[in-house]
């Protein structure tokens, strides 16, 4: 199949196909798959408080990784010779985040020279943070932030002016996921000779928002910028502790879009098959297929069948793999019956008490004609919901992903994250970030120990959780939803994935918590960020 964008290489069906024969021809999916992240040096982390997240919760000192494995962990290393040896000097080190649905694609396929702002909570913080980026960005070239960043994460509740951008020589573009649209005078210069109406101040409003969006993406796109913003996305979001996104899809557009959420669901994937081929990912990406058929379709399911029919679920190899259908099924119930009948994971999100109520409802329904249990169906970023609802989706042997919390506003917004730590339901977290939120994990832990906002906020009542809950959601917890019992926890056999934080997680105050990042991100024994030397 020939990509849409025009890259050179394998689409994503050319990929699975050619995985396919090639296994079919004797050859195995590991030599197909050979590729430099393999090649890892074995190495030893000691000194360390290494919260493991096993089923007794250790904390040791020593992690010896094997192979890309962990071979050995506990106070008592023997050490072979030849290993590389971390002294860890009493730093705190977990398990790598596991990301249980977000939206990185979409974040990997931004326009210009994207840069994630997640780490800075003030405007001076994010003009240090675009002058340090336009030292990487040849003159007249575009910095973009698009998506997952919000004003309310600024202590100055609001995205910086024009006159604050123009302090970086480079056109500025920064579309909040809540917050607005700024930019600065090359930026307004570059879009009013294009059409698009820009404020004195650099706000971009209404239709204009969408026609600059499409501008960027029009002008600025090529594969090459592409892969270079999925391979900054990945390693932005490896230095806050994160080795396994499981990407939950876009709204699909045959044709570029000025919409956010918006992408070529085909071939958005591709800079991240680049990367793959390159040897150069530095995190795991799971993959998830939204479908949006609507249930009066004639024929029905137009997409979502052939996608059932063509694809594999849980395909590929350590570094990228699919996964199931979400966080749109689409095609109602009926599409609900296909999705089971085709042994696929469905997943859904809902987004108040009413919308959750009917998601429960339609695959009880489902549930009575072709049993879901084993199946592990999501949903995701439920809000208000009841114990019985509760009951209810566990009966069918189904889970729930929690988070979706720093920029959310009102009282006891939700979920109900105490209720469900004592629930028996399949439970874990995700930020849902990267168009609507943000993605930086330790935004939401922040909120979830807190209870509030990045405003300051409360907005969970009394429904907050110590750090070891949140710490084992993000990690062990989510090893059900990726549906891999090797990640998420540091015990031997597992792969070694780890992060080395520049602060202890669990004694900071709350306050602090927030800016908690990686001094060192290993994924598969694999150093992909280091801060140690
Ligand atoms: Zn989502």
């Amino acid at each position: 199949m020939a990509n849409n964008d025009g890259t050179r290489g394998f689409g994503r069906r050319q990929f699975l196909g050619g995985a396919s024969a090639l296994a079919f021809s004797g050859w195995s999916n590991a030599s197909l798959f050979a590729q430099p992240q393999r090649t890892v040096a074995d190495l030893v982390l000691v000194n360390g408080k290494i919260h493991t997240m096993d089923p007794a919760n250790r904390v040791v000192s020593q992690a010896l990784i094997q192979s890309g494995r962990f071979t050995a962990v506990s106070n008592t290393v023997s050490i072979p010779r030849g290993v590389r040896r971390i002294d860890l000097k009493g730093r705190t080190v977990i398990p790598g985040i596991i990301d249980a649905h977000n939206h990185i694609v979409l974040v990997g396929n931004r326009p210009g020279w994207h840069t994630p702002l997640e780490h800075v909570f003030t405007i001076p913080e994010t003009i240090a943070a675009l002058k340090a980026r336009s030292t990487e960005v040849p003159a007249g070239e575009f910095i973009t932030t698009v998506g997952p960043v919000s004003a309310m994460q600024f202590m100055e509740r609001r995205l910086p002016t024009l006159t604050e951008l123009d302090a970086v020589n480079r056109p500025v573009y920064i579309q909040a996921a809540q917050g607005g649209t700024r930019t600065n005078s090359q930026g307004k210069a570059w879009l009013e000779a294009r059409g698009v109406m820009v404020a004195a101040d650099g706000a971009i409003t209404g239709p204009a928002l969408t026609a600059a969006l499409l501008a960027l993406r029009k002008e600025l796109l090529t594969p090459e910028t592409r892969k270079r913003s999925a391979l900054d996305a990945l390693k932005y979001y490896a230095k806050l502790g994160i080795t396994t996104h499981r990407d939950c899809g876009a709204f699909h557009s045959e044709a570029l879009s000025g919409g956010l959420a918006n992408e070529n669901t085909y071939t958005m994937h591709n800079p991240f098959m680049a990367l793959h081929r390159d040897g150069t990912m530095p995190a795991r990406l799971r993959i998830d297929f939204l479908h949006q058929d609507s249930p009066a379709a004639n024929p029905p399911l137009p997409t979502l069948s052939v996608r059932l029919k063509n694809s594999f679920p849980f395909f590929g190899d350590e570094w990228i793999k699919t996964g199931g259908i979400g966080e749109f099924t689409g095609g109602g119930v009926e599409g609900l019956r296909a999705i089971a009948k085709a042994g696929w994971r469905g997943e859904d999100h809902a987004l108040n008490l009413a919308g959750v109520t009917n998601l429960v409802k339609d695959r009880e329904t489902v549930n009575a004609e072709i049993p879901l249990s084993g199946l592990r169906w999501i949903i995701s970023h439920v809000p208000e919901f009841p114990v019985d609802l509760a009951n209810r989706m566990n009966v069918m042997g189904m889970g729930v992903l929690l988070g979706w919390g720093p920029l959310r506003t009102g009282a006891n917004v939700g979920p109900p994250y105490r209720m469900l730590m004592g629930h028996p339901i399949k439970k874990g977290y995700h930020s849902d970030g990267g168009d609507i939120t943000v993605i930086n994990p330790w935004l939401n832990f922040s909120t979830i120990v807190s209870g509030k906002n990045l405003a300051g906020q409360q907005i969970l009542g009394d429904q907050t959780l110590t750090r070891q809950e949140v710490l084992w959601l993000a990690t062990a917890a989510n090893k059900w939803f990726i549906e891999e019992d090797d990640l998420g926890s540091i015990e031997i056999g597992n792969r070694g994935d780890l992060v080395v934080l520049d602060r202890d997680c669990f004694a900071v105050p709350d306050e602090d918590l927030k800016r908690t990042r990686s001094l060192l991100t290993v994924v598969g024994g694999k150093i992909v960020h280091d801060e140690i030397g």
